[in-house]
């Protein structure tokens, strides 16, 4: 993308709505820009990074056996009603008429029609296991909408929900959501600790939240320090296997980590002094078992091998994705913007042209644009005629990982200058070095 031809509408002054960092880095790097209390516009590169989210999400669903569909927006009052959760949701739910005055809701959570979508095709336990999720728009009319995406009212999430003929079975289902769920933030470059919940609104005793450490979060945690060591890194998992996923489960969850609602002061003061934490953060998921609780209220049952009808056991699974953008930057960023994890980056690189008219510049910059195309990757070329100042401090705030500076200097060396974003360190290479070296760190 050429930066001329784009639309970037970064702002000079911090808007003095944002309370906190990430907040005022997705305004500043114009990636978002609000229509309504906390409903937001995704300008290109909000958008850009929303999909990359997107794409992890669906890769790292899919390789656990999980099946993306999507449901719409807007719902029928009348299965909430059955669940009864119509009037049990409170004023968090968005109620809308239509024209002949039935009442409709817009989605905050999919439990009631993804269960009566499988009581209406689904009669065997031969069909089971089935795990289903979708990454959609909800809405909650949260009374303090703050934070920028981190508490929006309109919000993007993951949704997933197993069905399963036994408790045992819906277990292996909630382990390897856990799974799945460590090695999509990993991916993201993010740290989320599996911390015990409380089950809230949608209920059952089996939940974990996911939640990354920022002194900007909404939650107070409580942690033994060791759980931050851990890393799920890139070992291979036979999501079919029980054994493996249920190692993983204990690996991450053995140790003290709560969330203020389950905290328990005993069991974290039994843990030695010098590895107690007390902290914040943000909550970017939160698994659930919840046994038939939507089953036995929607009817949602199956045959078993023996002929009897029984309710299926369920689970629901949730992403923040809007959120997450939100909790990367807080947990990526300096004085100068934001920095990018290299898995979610909206591009791969940015090219700074020092001289723009200048045409032994100007060549450089576009056979390195073009080259690094052809590479599978994508440069943003700053190729608008502004003082290298005003594109430094724009790469910086928009915080690509990798900076490419040409300019006639170097050129005469036959070298441009590659600078990390995050080390802020800088080596000289010639075109070809550079482009190899972007391409490797991307492969
Ligand atoms: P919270 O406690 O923060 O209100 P929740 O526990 O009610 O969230 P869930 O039902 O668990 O939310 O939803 C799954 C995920 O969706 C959450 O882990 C969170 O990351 C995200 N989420 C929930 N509410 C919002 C919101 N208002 N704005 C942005 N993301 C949200
Ligand atoms: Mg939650």
């Amino acid at each position: 993308m050429r930066l001329s031809r784009y639309f970037l509408p970064v702002l000079k002054e911090t808007p003095s709505e944002a309370q906190i960092v990430s907040h005022r880095l997705m305004l500043r790097a114009g990636m978002i820009k609000q229509s309504a209390a906390g409903i937001y516009s995704w300008l290109p590169m909000g958008f850009k990074v929303l999909r990359k989210l997107e794409d992890i999400i669906h890769e790292e669903q899919i390789r656990a056996g999980h099946i993306p569909m999507l449901m719409p927006t807007l719902q029928s009052a009348d299965l909430w009603r059955e669940s009864g959760r119509y009037d049990a949701y409170g004023e968090e739910m968005l109620r809308i008429k239509d024209r002949h005055g039935r009442d409709m809701l817009y989605t905050p959570t999919a439990e009631e029609l993804i269960t009566d979508i499988f009581r209406s095709n689904v009669s065997s336990y031969k069909d089971l296991p089935l795990t289903m999720y979708q990454i959609q728009w909800k809405f909650r009319d949260e009374i303090r909408p703050r934070f920028g995406v981190m508490r929006g009212r309109e919000f993007y999430m993951k949704d997933g929900y197993n069905f399963d003929l036994t408790k045992d079975d819906a277990l292996h289902a909630y382990n390897r959501h856990l799974v799945s769920y460590l090695r999509t933030y990993e991916r993201m470059g993010l740290q989320a600790i599996p911390m015990r919940a409380d089950g809230g609104p949608i209920g059952g005793d089996y939940t974990h939240e996911f939640l990354v450490l920022a002194e900007t979060g909404e939650s107070e945690v409580f942690y033994d320090s060791e759980v931050t060591d851990l890393t799920f890194g890139d070992r291979e998992i036979d999501y079919d296997s029980v054994e493996q996923c249920q190692g993983v489960l204990e690996e991450f969850t053995s140790r003290y980590a709560r969330t203020d609602e389950t905290h328990d002061e005993a069991l974290f003061n039994a843990i030695p002094e010098e590895r107690r934490r007390v902290a914040r953060g943000i909550e970017v998921g939160q698994i659930f078992y919840f046994g038939t609780k939507y089953s036995d209220a929607l009817g949602a049952t199956v045959q078993d091998a023996d002929g009897n009808s029984v309710a299926v056991h369920m689970g629901s699974h949730g992403i923040g994705v809007s959120r997450l953008i939100g909790a990367i930057i807080e947990a990526s960023h300096d004085d100068k913007g934001i920095i990018w994890p290299e898995g979610v980056t909206p591009f791969h690189c940015g090219i700074v042209n020092l001289k723009q008219g200048d045409s032994e510049a100007d060549a450089a910059c576009e056979n390195l644009y073009k080259a690094l195309i052809k590479h599978g990757l994508e440069p943003l070329y700053d190729d608008r005629n502004e003082r290298a100042g005003g594109k430094f401090a724009t790469m910086d705030l928009i915080g690509l990982p990798w900076r490419i500076t040409v300019g006639p200097r170097g050129l005469k060396n036959g070298v441009v200058e590659l600078t990390c974003r995050r080390t802020g360190e800088s080596e000289e290479l010639t075109p070809e070095a550079c482009i190899e070296k972007i391409h490797r760190i991307y492969s």
